[in-house]
């Protein structure tokens, strides 16, 4: 269903002079430090042209998978030596920059506040959202609010009618997929974006990332070959945390200022470090649920249990529980240094209880009745 777009050499032409000027002057995407397991099995897959066309990306929160998927269309894209991605070719120089006109990379953002927006006025509204992630390669996740709104998905749909601008493909990335909100466009629309990942253009492939792929709706999990993208190992956590512009967005979201207190919050995905309120609002609300579990205060569980609020704010919630996972995580390493066996056990099968309570809210299940039934199990184990 590739559309030939005859015109397409002029715009070329003057995005590329317009994009030339700075692009060689730094490269501003953070190094991707780890993945080797998955990103020797995308090379293997490219090479036997056996890479599905849409794929969903998922795992922890900070762990890396927008910049794995950049990565991704990277090593599609270039057209250097082997190994590929070269790093150095024009199709690399300009992946690596944010600036690739075939590399297209969406994620949530402010609702347009005049209903829709053109499909031009939105890659105008990325490229500068880009250019302000790529000023230092580390990034904040999204306020609660931003979302991959209809006029996002109609322009996702309107580019991938083209052909390809510069190269012999293009790459569609989109960053926490979970906050699509296709249900309140037109229909038309939310079919038309179906089908494209269902059969995506020959030359297209299209990459969602989600650090909650149950609150994706199933329509749209159901079309994509799902990858999970595991937490990093200790010596690519300490590879990003010495990047300089990672101390520098740790600090300025007030995150932990020793490298060891670093790599415990990090927990094998640095980017939650640089996550600031949000994470730090649901470090707060994982800590009230541990602490009312350990206690035994059943007053004060149902207290915290009812503080979960109703199914609105389900994104938090699930946030809120990755926070527990890290501090369950922490309290087994703990235990196990002081030597208490019994105490890391405890708190590496609370973590299982944690899975299951997100399975759980994946299936849409009450946040309150969650958190009383998980706070129960915690407690036998933990307490
Ligand atoms: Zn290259």
């Amino acid at each position: 269903m590739t559309v030939t777009n005859h015109a397409q050499n002029a715009p070329v032409q003057a995005y590329r002079s317009a994009v030339q000027p700075r692009k060689l002057l730094f490269v501003p995407l953070l190094p991707l430090h780890g993945h080797s397991v998955l990103r020797a099995r995308f090379d293997d897959a490219i090479r036997r042209d056996a890479l599905p066309g849409s794929i969903m990306l998922h795992g922890p929160l900070g762990v890396g998978k927008q910049r794995l998927a950049l990565w991704l269309g990277q090593r599609l894209l270039c057209s250097g030596p082997e190994p590929r991605p070269c790093g150095n070719c024009q199709h690399c120089r300009y992946a690596l920059a944010g600036t690739h006109p075939d590399l297209h990379w969406y994620f949530p953002r402010p609702r347009p506040k005049s209903g829709d927006m053109t499909p031009a006025k939105i890659e105008d509204d990325f490229r500068e959202a880009i250019g302000e992630r790529t000023q230092t390669g580390v990034y904040a996740p999204p306020a609660p609010e931003e979302g991959l709104y209809i006029s996002t998905i109609r322009a996702i749909i309107h580019s991938a009618a083209m052909a390809p601008a510069m190269a012999a493909r293009k790459i569609y990335i989109l960053g926490e997929a979970e906050r699509m909100v296709l249900q309140e466009g037109s229909e038309e629309a939310a079919g038309a974006f179906l089908k494209l990942l269902e059969e995506p253009p020959a030359k297209a492939t299209i990459i969602l990332t989600t650090s909650e792929p149950g609150a994706l709706i199933p329509t749209i999990r159901s079309r994509v070959v799902a990858i999970r993208v595991p937490a990093m190992g200790a010596a690519d956590v300490d590879a990003v945390l010495a990047e300089p512009a990672m101390q520098a967005a740790i600090a300025a979201a007030g995150g932990p200022k020793k490298l060891e207190e670093q790599r415990r919050v990090a927990n094998g995905a640095p980017g939650a470090l640089v996550a600031g309120a949000e994470w730090a609002a649901a470090l707060a609300r994982a800590r009230r649920i541990l602490d009312a579990a350990s206690n035994r205060d059943r007053q004060e569980q149902m207290r915290t249990a009812l503080a979960q609020g109703s199914s609105k704010a389900r994104g938090a919630y699930s946030t809120a529980l990755e926070a527990l996972t890290t501090l369950l995580h922490e309290r087994a390493r703990a235990a196990a240094e002081r030597g208490n066996r019994r105490g890391a056990r405890g708190a590496a099968m609370a973590v299982d209880e944690v899975e299951r309570a997100k399975e759980r809210a994946a299936k849409l299940v009450n946040p309150q009745l969650i958190t009383s039934q998980l706070m129960r199990s915690l407690e036998r184990l933990i307490a």
